[in-house]
């Protein structure tokens, strides 16, 4: 086993571990441990809410939800020689839950779960037709994963860090802000925001001494969402055998990591749609000095995906259009016609008994594909969301004798505001 340079206590919380991570973007938050080119180690996380989500059927914890507090990030680990223009190689290793024997009470050990957050407190990708948090329990046993709350599904994970990425220079930190706060000034009081501003309540900043703690809190950025140091980018292919190749921005690269999901489908489509859990990674890193240059690697880090996907041959997709559901023609808009596969979907599942927010969490956490199929042919858009037949475990496919009834067992948990 490579040697653990950050270690957590289950027991204990983000902030009073013996080595504290962080949950913001900042080039002056210390590195917490240092590592070598060509180095392997091991780096445990948190789940991106350390703790606060139980493993009960009650939605209250999602629908109350502390988005200030996230995301409980591992690191930053600096990687010598490493300087800005640089690329910084990362190996993903191996990846997977927390290795621990007995399930307890975080999760990762033996279970995980999937959000729908409400319009008020985060919102989703179909947060006008699901307004409300739900959410759902998943079991794991071995690569498996089912769940109480969505009968007669099962499929295998694609183990990832949702959050991986280099920390920013100061200047392009500066860029961030600027223009995510021209964004949201356009309008100010939308719900869910348009973006998130640096938000100094709950911000946890690794060994930033008191003195400067203030101000690198109101200035350091959110980390819900990818940016050009990679970050939140929730690629669900990016599990054990994948090779990044990161921007260096600061000295040492500062790389951090977290919001481990034991699986998601492309999008991952109701915020936090994957099944979210803590574990253990473990990185290998290289250097290729001047590489951004040397191969036009500026805007983002490029990847090579790891070859351990789910064997899954037989798909059942759905199709949508840029179109709204008020039948008001748009432009070539893809996000909106992902919606409407994705809405597509969701309305063929309810035939076989699911209720739409079952659905909803299915498309977000089961391993589907989603496409931009086509983005030329004006105004439509295509996209396509593909869900493997084989994770139902009865025939989904249309036919002749019609749709079976999936017995119902305990439905989502749903809380909504009062
Ligand atoms: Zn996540």
């Amino acid at each position: 086993m490579p040697e653990l340079i950050f270690p957590l206590d289950s027991n204990k919380r983000f902030t009073d571990q013996a080595k504290i991570g962080h949950n913001r973007w900042h080039p002056e938050i210390p590195p917490v441990a240092w590592v070598k080119p060509g180095d392997s180690f091991r780096v445990h996380c948190r789940e991106w809410f350390d703790g606060a989500i139980h493993n009960d059927d009650s939605a209250e914890d999602i629908r109350d939800a502390p988005l200030t507090t996230v995301h409980a990030l591992s690191g930053p680990f600096a990687v010598e020689g490493a300087e800005p223009g640089d690329l910084l190689v990362v190996d993903i290793l191996d990846v997977g839950p927390i290795p621990q024997e007995d399930s307890g009470p975080l999760a990762g050990q033996g279970w995980g779960y999937t959000g729908i957050f409400p319009t008020k407190n985060g919102g989703g990708f179909l947060t006008e037709q699901f307004p409300d948090a739900y959410k759902a329990i998943w079991d794991f046993s071995g690569q498996t994963a089912t769940s109480r709350h969505i009968p007669a599904v099962s499929f295998t994970g694609i183990v990832h860090p949702g959050l991986i990425g280099t920390a920013p220079s100061a200047a392009l930190l500066s860029k961030w802000n600027a223009r995510e706060s021209a964004l949201r000034a356009t309008d100010p009081l939308r719900v869910p925001p348009l973006a998130l501003p640096p938000e100094p309540r709950d911000a946890v900043l690794g060994s930033v001494p008191p003195s400067e703690f203030d101000r690198i809190a109101a200035e350091a950025a959110r980390t819900a969402p990818p940016r050009e140091n990679g970050g939140n980018q929730d690629i669900k292919n990016l599990t054990k055998g994948s090779r990044v190749f990161y921007p260096v921005f600061v000295s040492g690269a500062n790389l951090s990591v977290g919001d481990l999901h034991f699986s998601q489908g492309d999008g991952e489509i109701t915020f936090c749609g994957a099944i979210e859990m803590g574990g253990f990674l473990d990185l290998r890193v290289e250097v290729i000095k001047e590489g951004m240059q040397t191969y036009g690697v500026g805007e983002n880090a490029i990847f090579m995906p790891g070859r351990t996907s789910p064997q899954y041959s037989e798909w059942l997709a759905f199709s949508g259009v840029s179109v709204t559901l008020d039948g008001e023609q748009r432009y070539l808009d893809s996000h909106l016609a992902y919606q409407r596969a994705c809405l597509h979907a969701i309305d063929y599942l309810t035939a076989f008994g699911y209720r739409p927010e079952q659905a909803y969490l299915l498309l977000g956490a089961a391993p589907i594909e989603g496409r931009l199929s086509g983005v030329v042919d004006i105004p439509n858009s295509c996209a396509t969301v593909y869900l493997p037949t084989a994770i139902f475990d009865f025939d989904v496919r249309p036919g002749a004798s019609g749709p079976v009834r999936v017995p119902q067992g305990t439905s989502a948990p749903h809380a909504g505001f009062d």
